[in-house]
């Protein structure tokens, strides 16, 4: 692995220098109001990002992961029934989370490589009279399979069923890259970490709760002490976390929001589209096709790309790696050995994205796929050349 070259996994993705910079700071007292001049930003920053006026905002030292477990620990009971489609990895391990919490979940089982199933979804809600439904799951952006699905056609479920189950969104590898509307799609608990559209280091459990998840609180038995939220506000208010904050990378992620905001996060959400497509196009012109199904579902923070039957697409990261020193991601769970991942989120430029296309192609041929050099960087230089659009 070279350090000069940029990264091309689905996160940790990489960073900017100023942020670098932002994360390596002296030592400050963390229960000072000098630490609440990192901490109200940031929570000011995320709800912006999230595109909310009242979410209430989490920031806890661990992962995304960890931000799951803090939405599920702090709204809901063991026993309660949660309705979840697994459509990847990702889906994968949340409800395996939910399991292991003694949570019912209810699994739609789903292609991999297609959307989460909204008309699914609302059937199973409507037949749930009752309402024992407590909580949906819906991971925004699957990473594994490169799938983004419809969060507003899933909140349109829940209310074409006139269902009250609180809405859990995972967009640890959309928000900040990829448009999210915690607010006008009804989320009730949006979760993310810092290392992918936030360009930071891993280490940071990033949640969103809405108003009535909150109301949900105060009767949820689960277990919870490291991601109390009650503890964690009751922090907030005293310009402190219950415990030692990361404060470094708090300080990484205040500049990582000024930086999207800045360059307004529309034009974020239309860089990436603009990366991701020139992306396809390259995958197109190697007559390679995506793991997602169809456009509609395609990502703009990360390609899984379907190798010929045969071959195995691992073995193009660890060429990558050996000859070239560029990281791509590997295929996980189901469609491991039969997918490689191209991540194309956070700090990334045309040119960088071109790099990588081209060390890609290297790999292929070396490697022995009918492919030829440069097809796939020409046809991206085609669409990128013509500048800022879509
Ligand atoms: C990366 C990722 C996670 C896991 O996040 P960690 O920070 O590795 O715990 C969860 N969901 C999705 C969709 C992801 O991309």
């Amino acid at each position: 692995m070279s350090f000069q070259n940029p990264v091309f996994i689905p996160g940790p993705t990489n960073m900017p220098e100023a942020i670098r910079q932002a994360c390596y700071m002296p030592t400050i007292d963390h229960r000072s109001p000098v630490f609440g001049k990192i901490l109200h930003p940031c929570l000011e920053g995320v709800q912006k990002v999230l595109k909310s006026d009242s979410a209430k905002i989490f920031i806890f030292p661990s992962t995304g992961t960890g931000g799951w477990e803090t939405g599920i620990t702090n709204t809901l009971s063991a026993g309660d029934k949660i309705l979840a489609a697994r459509n990847g990895m990702f889906s994968h391990r949340w409800i395996d989370m939910c399991q292991r919490h003694q949570l019912d979940v209810q699994i739609v089982e789903t292609p991999w490589g297609e959307g989460l199933p909204a008309d699914k979804y609302e059937e199973i809600l409507k037949a749930d009279k009752n309402h024992t439904i407590k909580a949906v799951l819906a991971t925004h952006n699957e990473t594994a399979t490169g799938v983004k699905s419809d969060i507003a056609a899933v909140r349109r479920a829940l209310d074409a069923a006139g269902h009250p189950a609180m809405l859990f969104v995972d967009g640890v590898s959309s928000i900040g890259s990829m448009d999210f509307r915690f607010d006008d799609w009804g989320v009730d608990i949006a979760v993310t970490g810092s290392q992918k559209g936030f360009m930071l280091p891993a280490g940071l459990a990033i949640v969103g709760f809405s108003d009535k998840a909150m109301k949900a609180v105060a009767g949820a038995t689960l277990p919870r002490t490291f991601f109390d939220i009650g503890d964690m506000a009751k922090g907030y208010a005293a310009n402190a976390f219950p415990y030692t904050p990361p404060v470094g990378l708090m300080n990484g992620l205040k500049l990582s929001l000024d930086m999207i905001l800045d360059e307004g996060i529309e034009n974020v959400f239309a860089r990436h589209t603009r990366i991701a497509t020139g992306v396809r196009h390259a995958v197109e012109a190697w007559g390679l096709e995506l793991c997602a199904a169809s456009p509609d579902v395609y990502s703009d923070s990360v390609s899984a790309i379907k190798t010929p039957e045969g071959f195995n697409a691992t073995d193009i990261v660890t060429v990558a790696a050996e000859q070239y020193g560029m990281a791509f991601g590997v295929g996980l769970g189901e469609v491991a050995g039969k997918v490689f991942r191209i991540g194309h989120l956070g700090m990334l430029t045309d040119a960088m994205m071109l790099s990588g296309l081209g060390v890609a192609e290297m790999v292929m041929v070396d490697l022995g796929l009918d492919i030829k050099l440069g097809s796939g960087v020409a046809a991206a230089q085609e669409f990128y050349r013509h500048g800022n659009k879509a």
